[in-house]
C-alpha cells in the first residue's frame, strides 16, 4: 500500500467524524482550526513508541490507537480544555504495510483511536505518514484544544490548606499491566463490562471541564506518571507541601487481589492511572461525583518548608513517611 492509499484510508475512516472547530480537515496543505469566540488554544505532544510505551505482542492495536489519543486528552482534561483536533504523524514499518494481513493491524489502530475520538468530539485533522526505519511503529500525536481565555486549570495555583482531590480510582493500570505480562497476552475477547485501565484508560475531560465551568480547583494536574510523581510536579508548580492520607487514597479493584502493601505500591507510583489530582480551598463544596466519576479527599497541602519533606504519607496507625516520587516506566528497555 503506498502512502497515498493509507492516507486516503485515514480520511475515509475519519470522513464522518466531526469537530466544530475543524473548518477544513485531512486532504489540503493545511487543516483550517477555528477556536470559539472568547478562547485561547492548548496544545500538547505525545510520542507513542513501540517497545517503550506498548507491547506489539501484548496490546491489541485497538487499544495503541486509544491510548496514543488517550495521553493528551488526559492533559488537555488537567487543564479544563475542551478537545478540538489531533494530528497524527505515524511511521510504519515496511512489513506493516506489505500484505492485507499485516495492514488489518492499522486499520484496527485507527478503529481504536476513532472510537475514543467519536467520544470526545474530537476529530483527526491531519497528520503525515513515512515508512519506519526500523521494525518499530512510532507515533506522535498532536493535540489542540481551547479554553476561555486566562482560565486554563494550571499546576501554579495551589495555596497551604487547601485540600487535595483525586478523581476515580488508582493502582488498577498497573494491575491490569502486570496481570497482563503475567498471561503474557491480551484476552482474545475484550469484555464491555469489565473496565481496562491500562489498555483503554479513559481521560477525565467533562471532570476537568466542570472544575473549570464551576471555578473548584485552584490547581489541576493529571498523574499519567503516578500520584507520588505527579504530586511532587504540583507541589514544586506551587511551592507547597502536601500531606496524603494513606487511608483515604481510592484504590481500583484490580489491586484488590493484591497484599495491602502492594496495592498502595501500585496506587501510589504504579502510573497510567490517566485521573486528575486537584488543589481546592476546604470553603469550597467539591462534589461526591463529577460526570460520574467519584471525587476522593485524600490530603491537604501544606506551607513548603525548609529540610521539611516536600510530600508526607500519613500511615494508618498515625504514622508520618517521607513519600518520595517513584512514578515508573513500565517499557523502560534498560
Ligand atoms: P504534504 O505533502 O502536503 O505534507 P501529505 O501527502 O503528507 O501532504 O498529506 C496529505 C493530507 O493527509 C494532509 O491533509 C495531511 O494532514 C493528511 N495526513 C497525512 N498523514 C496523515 C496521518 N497519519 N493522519 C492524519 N492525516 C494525515
Ligand atoms: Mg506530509
Amino acid at each position: 500500500m503506498k502512502e497515498l492509499a493509507l492516507i486516503e484510508q485515514i480520511r475515509r475512516s475519519f470522513a464522518a467524524s466531526r469537530s466544530k472547530a475543524v473548518a477544513l480537515g485531512i486532504g489540503d496543505d493545511c487543516a483550517i482550526l477555528r477556536p470559539p469566540a472568547g478562547s485561547e488554544v492548548l496544545v500538547t505532544t505525545d510520542f507513542t513508541l513501540e517497545g517503550k510505551h506498548f507491547r506489539r505482542d501484548l496490546h491489541p492495536p485497538e487499544s495503541v490507537g486509544h491510548r496514543c489519543l488517550a495521553r493528551g486528552l488526559s492533559d488537555l482534561a488537567a487543564m479544563g480544555a475542551t478537545p478540538m483536533a489531533a494530528f497524527l504523524s505515524l511511521a510504519l514499518p515496511a512489513s506493516l504495510l506489505a500484505d492485507p494481513k499485516s495492514r488489518t493491524w492499522i486499520t484496527r489502530f485507527f478503529k481504536g483511536l476513532r472510537a475514543l475520538a467519536d467520544q470526545h468530539h474530537i476529530t483527526l485533522a491531519g497528520g503525515d505518514t513515512a515508512e519506519s526505519p526500523s521494525d518499530a511503529i512510532l507515533a506522535d500525536i498532536v493535540l489542540l484544544g481551547a479554553a476561555p481565555i486566562g482560565r486554563s486549570l494550571r499546576r501554579s495555583g495551589a495555596k497551604p490548606g487547601d485540600a487535595l482531590y483525586v478523581t476515580g480510582s488508582l493502582g488498577g493500570a498497573a494491575a491490569e499491566l502486570s496481570s497482563l505480562f503475567t498471561l503474557n497476552t491480551f484476552p482474545a475477547k475484550i469484555s464491555k463490562t469489565v473496565n481496562h485501565p491500562q489498555t483503554f484508560p479513559q481521560p477525565r475531560i467533562a471532570i476537568g471541564q466542570a472544575l473549570l465551568r464551576r471555578k473548584l480547583a485552584t490547581a489541576c494536574i493529571d498523574i499519567s506518571d503516578g500520584l507520588s510523581t505527579d504530586l511532587a510536579h504540583l507541589c514544586r508548580a506551587s511551592n507547597v507541601a502536601a500531606e496524603l492520607e494513606q487511608s483515604a487514597i481510592p484504590l481500583h479493584p484490580l489491586t484488590r487481589k493484591l497484599a495491602p502493601d502492594a496495592a498502595l505500591n501500585l496506587a501510589l507510583h504504579g502510573g497510567e492511572d490517566y485521573e486528575l489530582l486537584f488543589s481546592a480551598p476546604t470553603s469550597t463544596r467539591i462534589p461526591h461525583q463529577l460526570a460520574g466519576i467519584p471525587i476522593t479527599r485524600i490530603g491537604q497541602f501544606t506551607r513548603k518548608q525548609a529540610k521539611r519533606p516536600l510530600m508526607t504519607l500519613l500511615g494508618l496507625e498515625g504514622t508520618r513517611a517521607t513519600l518520595e516520587p517513584h512514578g515508573w516506566e513500565h517499557f523502560s528497555l534498560s
